[in-house]
């Protein structure tokens, strides 16, 4: 009897752990590397929408995540000079419309719920503190090198997925400097938890909004249980900040504060309620040509970063998890099903990767096109602008281009 095939993971975040688990259903034992110690509270409210939550459904992770998460039951749309209200996207049949709920979460949350459910699988290994520092891909297998600390040691499996992140090693490489580099967006996003129990009844709704300025726009939706409010400010200036670790970098408040000086009074109150922010610099990246090499594929992060305007990072990391799951499963060719998982997710991550840097463009219109944004956003209604949405959150099985 032939022993089943081993997959190596580069990377515990969102996308690697819900490969790990993808690949365990497909009848692979798996080894992860991460290489941070410990899960830690790093990022903040993610958005999880059906084309994702039906994903994480069906690979058991969902319900260790709903008592930490939230349905919301719409995004409301301000104006951010008078807090106008300009449209509503209706969230709160998002199960039966699109086939799988529509959540917000805490990354953390999210992590640790795959974390959980990949700890319950015999197949999958965990190895923390182990960082990937070299691999080989040959006609029988792969070999890679981490590291824990000093210490360098080996492991080989019969493929390598890198699902390292935005600074990936595994995609730096297996393309090389040849593809290309990811930028700085020219924006910040500026993140923070604000107390619930500091902010005014409206801001504690199930629901999401989204507030429409010059050059800046600002997010925010209730977190656990609505203990808490998530609040992301992305604006368009130069980023100063140290150059090493993006996620825990200080946000100064007073800068914040002169940038949305002229925003309506209940955005200013919540943004003065923060008692501390994080900044983080956008970088986009055009398309890479090609996700794998041989034995090693790419996966999330490493594969398409793409810009949070469409709030899909993470989504896309799990479809890419479940596309990879299928291309493997059923004892196929390993180079093969890698190159069908690149066929089946290439096409759909890049429109993603497109329309989240467009949406970016119209969120930060100034003047008379701002002004026509809105008015188009308005004229277009409530069912239409949900109707916009179809393409991305559907989750109902409809071909191999589709999240499930
Ligand atoms: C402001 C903002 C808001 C966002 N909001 C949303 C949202 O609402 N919804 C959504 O879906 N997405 C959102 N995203 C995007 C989302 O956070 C990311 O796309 C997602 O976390 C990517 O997951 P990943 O697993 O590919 O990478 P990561 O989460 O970055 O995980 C990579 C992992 O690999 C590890 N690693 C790195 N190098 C090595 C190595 N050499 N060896 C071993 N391990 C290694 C890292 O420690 C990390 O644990 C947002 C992003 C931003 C910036």
């Amino acid at each position: 009897m032939s022993s089943a095939p081993h997959a190596l993971i580069a990377g515990a975040g969102i996308g690697g752990l819900s490969a790990a688990l993808c690949l365990a259903q497909a009848g692979f034992s798996v080894s992860v590397f991460e290489q941070a110690d410990a899960l830690e509270e790093v990022g903040a409210g993610l958005q999880i929408s059906p084309n994702a939550s039906a994903i994480l459904r069906q690979l058991g992770a969902l319900e260790r995540l709903r008592p930490s998460s939230l349905a919301p039951r719409a995004v409301k749309i301000r104006r951010a000079r008078d807090g106008a209200l300009i449209a509503v996207l209706p969230l709160a049949d998002a199960e039966s419309r699109w086939g799988a709920p529509y959540l917000l979460a805490h990354r953390a949350d999210l992590q640790r719920a795959l974390l959980e459910t990949a700890l319950t699988h015999d197949a999958i290994t965990i190895c923390a503190g182990a960082a990937v520092a070299g691999f080989a891909s040959g006609r029988d297998g792969v070999a890679i090198a981490y590291k824990r600390g000093a210490i360098r040691l080996e492991a080989t499996g019969d493929c390598l997925i890198g699902a390292d992140g935005l600074r990936s090693f595994v995609r730096q490489r297996l393309v090389g400097s040849d593809g290309p580099q990811s930028k700085f967006s020219g924006r910040t996003a500026w993140r923070a938890l604000v107390d619930a129990n500091r902010l005014p009844a409206e801001m504690r709704r199930p629901e999401s909004a989204l507030w429409l300025g010059s050059k800046a726009h600002l997010v925010h939706y209730p977190l656990r249980g609505g203990a808490v409010v998530n609040v992301v400010a992305i604006v368009d200036e130069d980023f100063r900040g140290p150059s090493g670790d993006f996620w825990s970098s200080q946000g100064d408040a007073a800068y914040l504060e002169a940038r949305f000086a002229r925003w309506h009074e209940s955005a200013k109150g919540l943004l003065a309620a923060a008692s501390e922010w994080r900044k983080w610099p956008l970088y986009d990246s055009a398309p890479l040509a090609r996700w794998t090499g041989g034995r090693v594929a790419l996966l999330g992060d490493a594969a398409h970063p793409m810009l949070p305007f469409l709030a899909q990072g993470a989504a896309q990391a799990i479809e890419d998890a479940a596309a990879l799951g299928r291309a493997l499963a059923g004892g196929h060719e390993i180079e093969q099903g890698l190159a069908a998982y690149q066929t089946a997710r290439r096409a759909r991550a890049t429109r993603v990767q497109q329309e989240s840097r467009r949406q970016g463009t119209i969120y930060h219109l100034s003047g008379a096109a701002g002004f026509a944004r809105d008015l188009a956003l308005r004229a277009l209604g409530a069912e239409r602008l949900r109707d916009r949405y179809d393409w991305l959150y559907d989750a109902r099985p409809r071909g191999e281009a589709s999240a499930l």
